[in-house]
């Protein structure tokens, strides 16, 4: 038995190529990723090779970087600014390093460096403030954030297209979260490709990245939701499932939710308990 390297070949990315020719040097670099990754679980001679790189890693949950309106529905998705610096500043000085989901990928897949503390920062759905409160802190530090992005927020001017070019200029990763944040366990099949599909081809176009992970809007999803997801040309999808993200689900990969009343110990309490 060799589960490591089978998850692995799992996480194979399937290219075609006109995706290659569409998305261009993202294209041909995963293309060569693929064929390493190939190459690489070929030789394993055992599964102790493929455990080498399987290491799993926190993935932060973010939403707004703002204090919490008054009588707003969901206060506990609203991170104050000043705790958010303070959380960052943390990790910094516990050794972690921020890094992108594409990366973490990489060295699950064919055991590229990563830091030893990795964490990789997400942020849902697409708020301004994350683009105002928390890429200059994340930009300090030289450390990415991934954006989970609703098309819609995009669209509806939430968070101006201008804005969201300047987080790939500070090397943020941009991943899909949908068009409009349905339940996908409730949507028929063609909206379901719609909203999995459809939303990946919308950010390519706007933006020009590869857009290889999705999100679950509100951590919805089952088994034909990931069926979709897997069919739309992702490598993997995460969930609000708590707990660090493992090369053996590549399509649940959980997530640390952080809070509005997490403050800094409450945060420091959630790293030290799940990545210690
Ligand atoms: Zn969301």
């Amino acid at each position: 038995m060799k589960p490591a390297i089978r998850n692995l070949r799992d996480m194979r990315p399937r290219f075609k190529v006109a995706d290659c020719a569409a998305s261009g040097r993202f294209g041909r670099a995963a293309v060569a990723i693929a064929v390493i990754g190939a190459a690489a679980a070929l030789a394993a001679p055992s599964g102790i090779a493929g455990r080498r790189h399987d290491r799993p890693v926190p993935i932060l949950m973010y939403h707004v970087i703002a204090a919490p309106p008054a009588g707003v529905a969901f206060p506990e998705l609203f991170v104050r600014p000043a705790d958010f610096a303070k959380q960052m500043k943390w990790l910094a000085h516990q050794g972690f390093h921020a890094v992108t989901l594409r990366e973490v990928y990489e060295y699950w897949l064919t055991g590229s460096p990563l830091p030893r503390r990795a964490v990789v920062i997400s942020f849902d759905d697409g708020y301004l403030s994350q683009a105002t409160e928390a890429m200059p802190v994340l930009r300090k530090l030289h450390w990415p954030g991934v954006l989970n992005l609703k098309v819609n927020a995009v669209q509806k001017f939430n968070l101006p297209l201008w804005r969201v070019r300047a987080l790939i200029a500070a090397k943020w990763e941009i991943d899909a979260h949908t068009i409009t944040h349905p339940d996908l366990t409730t949507v028929d099949d063609a909206r379901l490709w719609q909203e999995v599909h459809g939303s990946r081809v919308e950010i390519r176009k706007m933006l020009h990245v590869p857009v290889e992970f999705f999100c679950y809007p509100s951590g919805r999803y089952n088994a034909h939701v990931i069926d979709a997801v897997r069919r739309a040309g992702y490598w993997g999808a995460t969930t609000t499932n708590y707990g660090l993200a493992s090369p053996a689900k590549p399509y649940e990969l959980s997530r640390v939710r952080i809070n509005g009343s997490d403050g800094l110990a409450g945060f420091a309490h959630k790293l030290e308990s799940v990545a210690p």
